[in-house]
């Protein structure tokens, strides 16, 4: 028996914060949760609200949900990678902040793009910037996530990923996180998992992983693309992405969906309704739900 440790995306908005968040991933049936700190693809912050957060402290110590298993998402927009990185660096300072106050500390961050001058610069540029961020004072431990390799993406192989980390002068404040649907577009086979994790050990050590986006993905190996799917219905399947929650290595490391949005029926292009409940409960059925779409429109339609 092993109990994993799972959970979605949620939302984090200002008016109910942290215990919004913590109430969303508890309606899932999650154990754990991410959330950005605002919206993903801006940087506009609220202020925190510190009777939130000691609300929510309490619902998580009540529902069993550890704080050092929740992950903070850095806003995708962020480009540690490019020339001009003064204000992805005074913005990571300003998250990591946030990250502490609130009591966590784990903070995933894509490592960036080069736009066109090359991954040499780019890597160089991204690690420059995280000297800058990250100092003997940091309390949050800074997760690279690897990339696809959609466009100029940088961190798409370990090798990349360890360059980086080599690079970083407080080693023991940077980790990483994998990303099923990444690491398929990147041309790693999650058909032969176990593969993949010797990688991971022999390059990288598999002390530096902290955390899993669980997600289909919509395209092939190797694709370059990067567009998540629900959980068993994309190229790389139930039974590998399983076998990927379930890994005995990966015992206790967080695994956090992000898989897309239902539609309200099959011609609205609007995605409304969140899957992780019912993909979490396949999950620990480890059995997969043919009527999951139907199951998810009907029970988010009457509610
Ligand atoms: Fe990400
Ligand atoms: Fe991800
Ligand atoms: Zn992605």
């Amino acid at each position: 028996m092993q109990d994993i440790i799972i959970g979605s995306h949620v939302s984090f908005n200002k008016n109910t914060q942290l215990l919004g968040s913590v109430k969303e991933a508890l309606s899932y049936g999650a154990n754990t949760f991410m959330f950005y700190t605002g919206a993903p693809q801006n940087t506009s912050r609220s202020v925190i609200d510190q009777n939130l957060t000691k609300e929510a402290d309490l619902l998580m110590k009540k529902s069993g949900i550890d704080k050092l298993a929740v992950i903070i998402h850095a806003p995708y927009i962020i480009n540690l990678a490019n020339q001009n990185n003064e204000f992805a660096i005074d913005f990571l300072k300003a998250e990591i902040k946030r990250v502490e106050s609130l009591g966590f500390n784990k903070l995933v961050l894509h490592p960036g793009s080069h736009v066109g001058q090359g991954r040499v610069i780019g890597i160089n540029n991204i690690i420059d910037g995280l000297n800058k961020v990250i100092n003997a004072e940091t309390k949050v431990i800074v997760c690279l996530e690897t990339m696809a390799g959609k466009g100029t993406e940088l961190g798409i192989n370990f090798e990349e990923v360890k360059t980086i980390i080599d690079g970083v002068n407080y080693k023991d404040k940077i980790g990483v996180c994998l990303d099923t649907c990444h690491l398929n577009d990147a041309g790693y086979d999650i058909g032969h998992f176990d593969k993949i994790i010797e990688d991971f050990s022999n390059i990288i050590g598999l002390e530096k992983l902290y955390c899993v986006h669980i997600n289909d993905s919509k395209n092939e190996l190797n694709a370059h693309k990067d567009r998540h799917e629900n959980f068993g219905f994309g190229t790389i399947g139930f039974d590998n992405l399983i076998k990927v929650i379930y890994h005995s290595k990966l015992k206790g490391i967080p695994k956090i969906l992000e898989t897309p949005y239902i539609t309200k029926d099959d011609t609205s292009k609007e995605r409304l309704y969140p899957p992780y409940k019912f993909e979490i409960e396949a999950i620990r059925n480890k059995k997969i739900n043919d009527h999951l779409i139907e199951d998810i429109r009907n029970y988010y339609s009457l509610s």
